[in-house]
């Protein structure tokens, strides 16, 4: 049945290094599940989910890689009319940190808006061993004018604030929100 609420369709892009949690992330903001079992490999490709936001209604059709990026083959087309994206580092491994410039650069180069809005997410704070401090999260996303926030797919923190901020600020954003 057709709800004449829903206005927008946007496209919201999760990118960032193999084994980051980007499908776990994706899987707890729409299904609220988290299997620890699930081998880095599993994806998924693609997940719709209505979300309200500051009394907007907006149908998110969320990309995941689907394993794709550990060969470094996301086509152009994957990245095409995203208005948002979520580039997702593990706070425990200092090299995927070291790798968000490469997932930025890759951005720049094949988003057709640029003007998209960007949230920086350091997952897995659930974890003892952490390699990357909030400070340096915070300063990464200032540095490059993204969002921020720590998450865990495994207990559910910052996991839908994640989402909820970046499309509020799309909402926001002249251009990106068009009914
Ligand atoms: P992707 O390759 O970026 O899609 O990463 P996955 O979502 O497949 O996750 C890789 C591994 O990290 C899996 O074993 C997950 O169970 C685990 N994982 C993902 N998110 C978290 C988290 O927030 N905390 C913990 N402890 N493990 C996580
Ligand atoms: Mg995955």
């Amino acid at each position: 049945m057709a709800d004449p609420d829903i206005l927008t369709t946007l496209k919201i892009l999760i990118i960032g290094e193999s084994g980051v949690g980007k499908s776990s992330l994706l899987l707890r903001f729409t299904d609220d599940t988290f299997d620890p079992e699930q081998a880095a490999t599993i994806g998924v490709d693609f997940k719709v989910k209505t979300l309200t936001v500051d009394g907007n209604k907006a149908k998110l059709a969320i990309w995941d890689t689907a394993g794709q990026e550990r060969f470094r083959t996301l086509t152009p087309s994957y990245y095409r009319g995203a208005q948002g994206v979520i580039l997702v580092y593990d706070v425990c491994s200092k090299s995927s940190f070291n790798k968000l410039d490469a997932w930025l650069n890759e951005l720049e180069t094949f988003s057709t808006k640029h003007d998209l809005i960007k949230m920086l997410v350091g997952n897995k704070i659930d974890q003892a061993k952490r390699e990357v401090t909030k400070e340096d999260g915070l300063k990464f996303a200032r540095k490059h004018q993204m969002l921020f926030i720590e998450a865990s797919a495994k207990t559910k923190e910052g996991v839908q604030c994640a989402f909820e901020e970046l499309v509020e600020k799309i909402i926001q954003t002249p251009g990106l929100w068009e009914t």
